[in-house]
Protein backbone atom coordinates (compact mmCIF):
# COMPACT_ATOMS: atom_id res chain seq x y z
CA UNK A 1 0.00 0.00 0.00
CA UNK A 2 1.41 3.15 -0.50
CA UNK A 3 0.08 6.46 1.17
CA UNK A 4 0.56 9.65 -0.71
CA UNK A 5 1.14 13.02 2.59
CA UNK A 6 -0.43 15.90 0.90
CA UNK A 7 2.01 19.11 0.16
CA UNK A 8 3.15 21.24 2.85
CA UNK A 9 1.80 18.39 5.83
CA UNK A 10 4.08 19.27 8.65
CA UNK A 11 6.60 16.73 9.23
CA UNK A 12 5.25 16.52 12.66
CA UNK A 13 2.74 15.04 11.49
CA UNK A 14 4.08 12.49 8.74
CA UNK A 15 6.81 11.27 11.25
CA UNK A 16 3.27 10.75 13.56
CA UNK A 17 1.94 8.87 10.48
CA UNK A 18 4.51 6.63 9.91
CA UNK A 19 4.53 5.57 13.91
CA UNK A 20 0.97 4.80 13.35
CA UNK A 21 2.15 2.14 10.64
CA UNK A 22 5.06 1.01 12.69
CA UNK A 23 2.73 0.23 15.57
CA UNK A 24 0.64 -1.83 12.87
CA UNK A 25 3.71 -4.18 12.69
CA UNK A 26 4.48 -2.58 8.83
CA UNK A 27 7.79 -1.59 7.53
CA UNK A 28 7.60 1.68 6.15
CA UNK A 29 10.01 3.55 3.22
CA UNK A 30 9.58 7.55 3.08
CA UNK A 31 10.24 8.89 0.07
CA UNK A 32 10.44 12.87 0.79
CA UNK A 33 9.90 14.19 -3.18
CA UNK A 34 9.84 18.32 -3.81
CA UNK A 35 5.86 18.84 -2.63
CA UNK A 36 4.80 15.05 -1.81
CA UNK A 37 5.82 12.62 0.77
CA UNK A 38 5.16 8.91 -0.29
CA UNK A 39 5.01 6.32 2.68
CA UNK A 40 5.45 2.49 0.92
CA UNK A 41 4.26 -0.15 3.44
CA UNK A 42 5.45 -3.38 3.13
CA UNK A 43 3.66 -6.23 5.23
CA UNK A 44 0.25 -7.47 5.33
CA UNK A 45 -2.86 -4.78 5.00
CA UNK A 46 -5.97 -6.79 4.26
CA UNK A 47 -6.78 -5.82 7.73
CA UNK A 48 -5.77 -2.21 7.27
CA UNK A 49 -8.98 0.31 7.54
CA UNK A 50 -8.44 2.16 4.80
CA UNK A 51 -10.94 5.12 5.18
CA UNK A 52 -9.71 5.53 9.09
CA UNK A 53 -6.42 6.64 7.07
CA UNK A 54 -8.38 8.59 4.54
CA UNK A 55 -9.61 10.32 7.24
CA UNK A 56 -6.40 12.35 8.04
CA UNK A 57 -6.88 15.76 6.84
CA UNK A 58 -2.94 15.44 5.72
CA UNK A 59 -3.70 11.87 3.46
CA UNK A 60 -4.15 13.14 -0.03
CA UNK A 61 -4.48 9.70 -2.08
CA UNK A 62 -3.98 5.63 -0.73
CA UNK A 63 -2.80 3.02 -3.51
CA UNK A 64 -3.55 -0.29 -2.50
CA UNK A 65 -1.11 -2.66 -4.10
CA UNK A 66 -2.17 -5.53 -2.56
CA UNK A 67 -6.14 -6.59 -2.91
CA UNK A 68 -8.23 -6.87 -0.27
CA UNK A 69 -8.86 -10.24 -0.18
CA UNK A 70 -6.20 -12.84 1.68
CA UNK A 71 -7.40 -17.11 1.24
CA UNK A 72 -9.24 -16.44 -2.29
CA UNK A 73 -6.37 -14.90 -3.97
CA UNK A 74 -4.44 -16.36 -6.02
CA UNK A 75 -1.30 -14.68 -4.59
CA UNK A 76 -2.40 -16.12 -1.41
CA UNK A 77 -2.07 -20.24 -3.04
CA UNK A 78 -1.12 -20.49 -6.97
CA UNK A 79 -2.68 -23.43 -7.75
CA UNK A 80 -6.15 -24.15 -8.55
CA UNK A 81 -8.14 -25.54 -5.72
CA UNK A 82 -10.12 -28.88 -6.38
CA UNK A 83 -12.95 -29.60 -4.40
CA UNK A 84 -14.24 -33.23 -4.22
CA UNK A 85 -18.05 -33.66 -3.50
CA UNK A 86 -18.76 -37.29 -2.79
CA UNK A 87 -16.18 -38.25 -5.93
CA UNK A 88 -17.16 -35.14 -8.23
CA UNK A 89 -14.48 -33.20 -8.21
CA UNK A 90 -14.27 -29.81 -9.76
CA UNK A 91 -11.18 -27.09 -10.90
CA UNK A 92 -7.89 -27.79 -12.67
CA UNK A 93 -9.80 -29.09 -15.70
CA UNK A 94 -12.76 -31.34 -13.85
CA UNK A 95 -16.02 -30.00 -15.15
CA UNK A 96 -19.23 -30.49 -12.84
CA UNK A 97 -22.61 -30.39 -13.99
CA UNK A 98 -25.33 -29.64 -11.56
CA UNK A 99 -29.01 -30.26 -13.25
CA UNK A 100 -32.37 -30.05 -11.50
CA UNK A 101 -35.57 -28.16 -11.56
CA UNK A 102 -35.56 -24.97 -9.64
CA UNK A 103 -38.11 -25.60 -6.65
CA UNK A 104 -38.50 -28.91 -5.33
CA UNK A 105 -42.38 -29.20 -5.61
CA UNK A 106 -42.64 -32.69 -4.80
CA UNK A 107 -41.07 -36.44 -4.44
CA UNK A 108 -43.05 -37.50 -7.81
CA UNK A 109 -41.41 -34.14 -9.94
CA UNK A 110 -38.30 -34.56 -7.89
CA UNK A 111 -37.59 -38.11 -8.51
CA UNK A 112 -38.35 -37.84 -12.43
CA UNK A 113 -36.14 -34.71 -13.17
CA UNK A 114 -33.20 -36.93 -11.24
CA UNK A 115 -33.73 -39.99 -13.09
CA UNK A 116 -33.26 -37.64 -16.17
CA UNK A 117 -30.64 -35.39 -15.37
CA UNK A 118 -28.26 -38.27 -14.50
CA UNK A 119 -29.06 -40.26 -17.72
CA UNK A 120 -28.44 -37.10 -19.29
CA UNK A 121 -24.57 -36.51 -17.52
CA UNK A 122 -25.57 -34.37 -14.42
CA UNK A 123 -23.34 -35.08 -11.54
CA UNK A 124 -25.45 -33.78 -8.85
CA UNK A 125 -28.94 -32.81 -8.21
CA UNK A 126 -30.01 -29.22 -7.78
CA UNK A 127 -33.28 -28.05 -6.57
CA UNK A 128 -35.07 -25.30 -3.99
CA UNK A 129 -36.44 -26.44 -0.62
CA UNK A 130 -36.64 -22.57 0.37
CA UNK A 131 -37.09 -20.08 -2.08
CA UNK A 132 -36.37 -16.62 -1.88
CA UNK A 133 -39.19 -15.15 -4.08
CA UNK A 134 -39.02 -11.67 -4.81
CA UNK A 135 -43.06 -11.69 -4.55
CA UNK A 136 -43.92 -12.90 -0.95
CA UNK A 137 -46.81 -14.24 -2.98
CA UNK A 138 -44.83 -16.48 -5.08
CA UNK A 139 -44.28 -19.94 -4.40
CA UNK A 140 -41.75 -20.35 -1.22
CA UNK A 141 -40.40 -23.77 -1.12
CA UNK A 142 -41.53 -26.75 0.83
CA UNK A 143 -38.79 -26.30 3.33
CA UNK A 144 -37.89 -29.37 5.15
CA UNK A 145 -40.24 -31.40 4.01
CA UNK A 146 -38.52 -30.50 0.37
CA UNK A 147 -34.58 -31.35 2.02
CA UNK A 148 -36.47 -35.15 2.68
CA UNK A 149 -37.46 -35.50 -1.16
CA UNK A 150 -33.95 -34.88 -2.22
CA UNK A 151 -32.40 -37.02 -0.07
CA UNK A 152 -34.50 -39.66 -1.05
CA UNK A 153 -33.55 -38.54 -4.73
CA UNK A 154 -30.06 -38.55 -3.59
CA UNK A 155 -30.44 -42.48 -2.14
CA UNK A 156 -32.47 -43.81 -5.45
CA UNK A 157 -29.88 -41.80 -8.39
CA UNK A 158 -26.53 -41.89 -6.33
CA UNK A 159 -26.93 -38.15 -6.97
CA UNK A 160 -25.09 -35.35 -4.64
CA UNK A 161 -27.26 -32.91 -3.29
CA UNK A 162 -27.07 -29.26 -3.69
CA UNK A 163 -29.81 -26.92 -2.18
CA UNK A 164 -30.21 -23.34 -0.72
CA UNK A 165 -29.87 -21.76 2.39
CA UNK A 166 -31.67 -18.46 3.23
CA UNK A 167 -31.37 -17.81 6.67
CA UNK A 168 -28.11 -18.66 9.27
CA UNK A 169 -30.34 -20.68 11.73
CA UNK A 170 -31.74 -23.11 9.43
CA UNK A 171 -28.03 -23.49 8.44
CA UNK A 172 -27.36 -27.12 10.29
CA UNK A 173 -30.79 -28.34 9.00
CA UNK A 174 -29.85 -27.94 5.63
CA UNK A 175 -26.31 -28.65 5.98
CA UNK A 176 -27.59 -32.13 7.33
CA UNK A 177 -29.29 -32.64 3.88
CA UNK A 178 -27.13 -30.96 1.79
CA UNK A 179 -23.70 -31.97 0.08
CA UNK A 180 -23.44 -28.28 -1.00
CA UNK A 181 -25.35 -25.48 0.29
CA UNK A 182 -26.33 -22.74 -2.26
CA UNK A 183 -26.05 -19.14 -0.90
CA UNK A 184 -28.27 -17.44 -3.67
CA UNK A 185 -27.51 -14.23 -5.17
CA UNK A 186 -30.20 -12.53 -2.62
CA UNK A 187 -28.14 -13.06 0.20
CA UNK A 188 -24.53 -12.73 -1.45
CA UNK A 189 -24.02 -10.34 1.22
CA UNK A 190 -25.50 -11.73 4.26
CA UNK A 191 -22.47 -11.99 6.51
CA UNK A 192 -24.21 -13.51 9.08
CA UNK A 193 -25.35 -15.99 6.50
CA UNK A 194 -21.83 -16.54 5.68
CA UNK A 195 -20.40 -16.77 8.85
CA UNK A 196 -21.97 -19.51 9.31
CA UNK A 197 -22.12 -21.76 6.49
CA UNK A 198 -18.29 -20.87 6.81
CA UNK A 199 -18.22 -22.71 10.38
CA UNK A 200 -19.46 -25.95 9.02
CA UNK A 201 -17.57 -28.38 6.34
CA UNK A 202 -20.06 -28.32 3.62
CA UNK A 203 -18.56 -27.29 0.40
CA UNK A 204 -20.53 -23.79 -0.52
CA UNK A 205 -21.78 -22.85 -4.00
CA UNK A 206 -21.74 -19.05 -3.80
CA UNK A 207 -23.53 -17.13 -6.31
CA UNK A 208 -22.69 -13.44 -7.39
CA UNK A 209 -24.85 -11.00 -6.29
CA UNK A 210 -27.41 -9.31 -9.16
CA UNK A 211 -25.43 -5.63 -8.33
CA UNK A 212 -22.15 -7.43 -7.01
CA UNK A 213 -18.70 -6.56 -8.35
CA UNK A 214 -16.37 -8.94 -8.80
CA UNK A 215 -14.06 -7.92 -5.66
CA UNK A 216 -17.42 -7.89 -3.88
CA UNK A 217 -18.13 -11.72 -4.71
CA UNK A 218 -14.84 -12.62 -3.75
CA UNK A 219 -14.80 -10.77 -0.05
CA UNK A 220 -18.03 -12.62 -0.15
CA UNK A 221 -16.51 -15.94 -0.16
CA UNK A 222 -13.76 -14.76 1.84
CA UNK A 223 -15.93 -14.15 4.85
CA UNK A 224 -16.81 -18.11 4.32
CA UNK A 225 -13.32 -19.21 4.12
CA UNK A 226 -12.23 -16.76 7.02
CA UNK A 227 -14.42 -18.81 9.23
CA UNK A 228 -12.37 -21.75 8.76
CA UNK A 229 -14.05 -23.18 5.33
CA UNK A 230 -11.90 -23.20 2.59
CA UNK A 231 -14.72 -25.15 0.12
CA UNK A 232 -15.93 -22.37 -2.05
CA UNK A 233 -17.03 -22.76 -5.51
CA UNK A 234 -18.15 -19.60 -7.18
CA UNK A 235 -20.85 -19.22 -9.53
CA UNK A 236 -21.64 -16.26 -12.52
CA UNK A 237 -25.49 -16.04 -12.84
CA UNK A 238 -25.44 -12.48 -14.34
CA UNK A 239 -25.81 -9.51 -12.79
CA UNK A 240 -28.16 -6.27 -13.42
CA UNK A 241 -27.60 -3.98 -16.70
CA UNK A 242 -29.96 -1.83 -18.32
CA UNK A 243 -30.78 -4.43 -20.91
CA UNK A 244 -34.39 -6.01 -20.14
CA UNK A 245 -34.64 -8.00 -23.01
CA UNK A 246 -32.64 -11.17 -20.23
CA UNK A 247 -33.31 -11.62 -17.16
CA UNK A 248 -29.94 -10.74 -15.97
CA UNK A 249 -26.42 -10.07 -18.35
CA UNK A 250 -23.95 -12.89 -18.32
CA UNK A 251 -20.71 -11.39 -17.32
CA UNK A 252 -18.51 -13.74 -19.70
CA UNK A 253 -15.67 -11.92 -18.56
CA UNK A 254 -15.85 -12.46 -14.51
CA UNK A 255 -15.19 -16.04 -15.36
CA UNK A 256 -11.70 -15.22 -17.21
CA UNK A 257 -11.08 -12.11 -14.35
CA UNK A 258 -11.72 -14.64 -11.14
CA UNK A 259 -9.50 -17.46 -12.81
CA UNK A 260 -6.67 -14.06 -12.42
CA UNK A 261 -7.70 -13.25 -9.35
CA UNK A 262 -8.56 -16.23 -7.34
CA UNK A 263 -7.76 -20.30 -7.30
CA UNK A 264 -11.53 -21.07 -6.33
CA UNK A 265 -13.26 -22.96 -9.16
CA UNK A 266 -16.10 -20.71 -11.11
CA UNK A 267 -19.07 -22.15 -12.14
CA UNK A 268 -21.47 -20.48 -14.39
CA UNK A 269 -25.57 -20.46 -14.49
CA UNK A 270 -26.43 -19.57 -17.13
CA UNK A 271 -30.34 -19.97 -16.30
CA UNK A 272 -31.15 -17.20 -14.10
CA UNK A 273 -28.84 -15.00 -16.05
CA UNK A 274 -31.02 -15.97 -19.33
CA UNK A 275 -34.32 -16.07 -18.11
CA UNK A 276 -35.58 -17.71 -21.50
CA UNK A 277 -34.65 -21.64 -21.87
CA UNK A 278 -33.60 -20.99 -25.78
CA UNK A 279 -30.79 -18.79 -24.53
CA UNK A 280 -29.63 -21.52 -21.66
CA UNK A 281 -27.38 -23.65 -24.27
CA UNK A 282 -25.77 -20.78 -26.13
CA UNK A 283 -24.52 -19.28 -22.53
CA UNK A 284 -23.89 -22.56 -21.85
CA UNK A 285 -21.54 -23.26 -24.51
CA UNK A 286 -19.54 -19.80 -23.86
CA UNK A 287 -18.96 -19.82 -19.91
CA UNK A 288 -17.23 -23.38 -20.91
CA UNK A 289 -15.39 -21.58 -23.97
CA UNK A 290 -14.25 -18.98 -21.56
CA UNK A 291 -12.99 -21.42 -19.19
CA UNK A 292 -15.59 -21.93 -16.32
CA UNK A 293 -15.53 -25.23 -14.50
CA UNK A 294 -18.75 -26.09 -14.65
CA UNK A 295 -22.21 -25.69 -15.01
CA UNK A 296 -25.66 -25.29 -12.98
CA UNK A 297 -28.74 -25.55 -15.27
CA UNK A 298 -32.76 -25.72 -14.09
CA UNK A 299 -33.91 -28.49 -15.69
CA UNK A 300 -37.94 -29.69 -15.09
CA UNK A 301 -39.58 -32.11 -16.93
CA UNK A 302 -42.93 -30.18 -17.42
CA UNK A 303 -42.05 -26.43 -17.49
CA UNK A 304 -44.96 -25.20 -18.44
CA UNK A 305 -46.29 -26.30 -14.92
CA UNK A 306 -43.43 -25.39 -13.03
CA UNK A 307 -43.87 -23.83 -9.47
CA UNK A 308 -41.21 -21.37 -10.44
CA UNK A 309 -38.69 -20.46 -13.14
CA UNK A 310 -40.41 -22.35 -15.79
CA UNK A 311 -39.79 -20.07 -18.42
CA UNK A 312 -35.51 -20.90 -18.42
CA UNK A 313 -36.40 -24.45 -17.05
CA UNK A 314 -34.64 -26.56 -20.35
CA UNK A 315 -36.54 -30.26 -20.42
CA UNK A 316 -34.40 -32.94 -20.17
CA UNK A 317 -33.51 -33.74 -23.70
CA UNK A 318 -32.41 -30.18 -24.71
CA UNK A 319 -30.68 -30.69 -21.59
CA UNK A 320 -28.49 -33.72 -23.00
CA UNK A 321 -27.73 -31.65 -25.89
CA UNK A 322 -26.32 -29.19 -24.07
CA UNK A 323 -24.04 -31.22 -21.63
CA UNK A 324 -23.11 -33.12 -24.99
CA UNK A 325 -21.94 -29.97 -26.64
CA UNK A 326 -20.51 -28.36 -23.74
CA UNK A 327 -18.27 -31.64 -22.99
CA UNK A 328 -16.61 -31.00 -26.53
CA UNK A 329 -15.97 -27.67 -25.58
CA UNK A 330 -14.27 -28.03 -22.54
CA UNK A 331 -12.56 -31.22 -23.97
CA UNK A 332 -11.30 -28.79 -26.87
CA UNK A 333 -10.19 -26.04 -24.39
CA UNK A 334 -7.93 -28.81 -22.44
CA UNK A 335 -6.38 -30.14 -26.04
CA UNK A 336 -5.77 -26.53 -26.41
CA UNK A 337 -3.92 -25.32 -23.29
C1 LIG B 1 -31.84 -20.46 -7.90
O1 LIG B 1 -30.77 -21.05 -8.07
O2 LIG B 1 -32.95 -20.97 -8.08
C2 LIG B 1 -31.80 -19.01 -7.56
C3 LIG B 1 -32.75 -18.44 -6.84
O3 LIG B 1 -30.71 -18.40 -8.09
P1 LIG B 1 -30.13 -16.91 -7.83
O4 LIG B 1 -29.86 -16.84 -6.38
O5 LIG B 1 -28.90 -16.89 -8.69
O6 LIG B 1 -31.19 -15.96 -8.31
MN1 LIG C 1 -34.48 -20.58 -10.11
Amino acid sequence: MVIIMKPQTPKSEIDRMEERLINLSFDVHRSQGENYTILGLIGDTTKIDVSQLEANEYVERIIRVQHPFKRVSRSFQPNDTVIDIAGHKVGRGNLLIIAGPCAVESQEQVLTIAKDIKKHGAQLLRGGAYKPRTSPYSFQGLEEEGLKILLEAKKQYGLPVVTECVSPDTVELVASYADVIQIGARNMQNFALLKEVGKTDKTVLLKRGMSATIEEFLMAAEYIMAEGNQNVILCERGIRTYETYTRNTLDISAIPAIKQLSHLPIICDPSHAAGKWEMVEPLAKAAIAAGADGLIIEVHHQPELALSDGAQSLKPDKFGHLVKVCKEIAALNLSLV
